[in-house]
């Protein structure tokens, strides 16, 4: 079973795109070589900002923390989504207990040429410990949550697992 100490990045962004994914994944359910959208994140993580090594937290891999304590994260998706900011707070947060004074997370979307900026504030180290404690209850229910409607689960990896029928 999960601990709280082996919360990290990922759950926190299955969390928020769907708890059914999220429980699959605590289980060992790996689909996402085959996902072409996985694919391409890796792709993007490997030809920018390549002068940057990651940080490894653990449980939590972030892209690197820059001298002014700022956390940067590379997505390859045009835009931010709930997941994106509450993993990056996440790190924020893990950051905050190694003893590090995270400033607040960058978020960057070369494809669209976008950038987010999240101060880690209060609310935000709130928001990120309730997202530790909802990871730890999905992973310890019994069965599996809903599936999203079908059209929410486009580019999801987990697709074939959910809807082969
Ligand atoms: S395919 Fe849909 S229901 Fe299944 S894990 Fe992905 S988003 Fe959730």
């Amino acid at each position: 079973m999960i601990r709280y100490e082996d919360v990290g990045g990922v759950h926190i962004k299955y969390l928020h795109h769907c708890p059914r994914q999220l429980w699959l994944y605590t289980r060992g359910v790996r689909p996402e070589h085959l996902s072409a959208t996985v694919q391409l994140g890796e792709a993007v993580h490997d030809s920018t900002y390549t002068r940057h090594s990651p940080v490894d937290l653990g449980a939590a891999k972030l892209d690197f923390v820059d001298g002014r304590q700022w956390v940067h994260e590379v997505k390859s998706s045009a835009r931010p989504t709930p997941g994106d900011r509450a993993q990056a707070m996440h790190y924020c947060h893990q950051l905050h207990r190694l003893g590090v004074e995270a400033q607040g997370a960058i978020l960057h979307y070369p494809a669209t040429r976008r950038t987010e900026r999240l101060p880690y504030t209060e609310e935000a180290a709130a928001e990120a410990e309730a997202d530790i404690q909802a990871v730890l209850n999905v992973a310890a229910a019994l069965s599996s949550p809903d599936r999203l409607t079908r059209s929410r689960c486009r580019g999801c990896s987990f697709t074939d697992y959910c809807w082969m029928e």
